[in-house]
């Protein structure tokens, strides 16, 4: 079986398949893990620009809560990122 991973936004668990993948680099900066093979905590978020602004909002009103050490300017930067990604489909 897949691990199940849960979306920081919405709370939803999926396979991890389904999320995008951003890590923070030793100097906590956001990256896309594109191929979630990045040895890092992470977090999840799913495809959908709900999830993307509601977590956007979140950084913006600091009320993220997530478990790494991430710097929020570079998380908003790749965020911004994974949006243009969707709305190409
Ligand atoms: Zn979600």
């Amino acid at each position: 079986m897949e691990p199940i991973r849960c979306c920081v936004a919405c709370k939803a668990r999926k396979d991890k398949k389904e999320f995008f993948r951003i890590v923070a680099d030793n100097e906590k900066k956001a990256i896309i893990d594109k191929n979630q093979n990045i040895n890092s905590r992470g977090i999840y978020i799913c495809k959908d620009k709900k999830c993307i602004e509601s977590l956007k909002k979140a950084i913006n009103k600091n009320k993220v809560k997530i478990k790494i050490d991430i710097n929020d300017c570079s998380l908003l930067e790749v965020l911004e990122e994974l949006g243009e990604v969707i709305w190409e489909k």
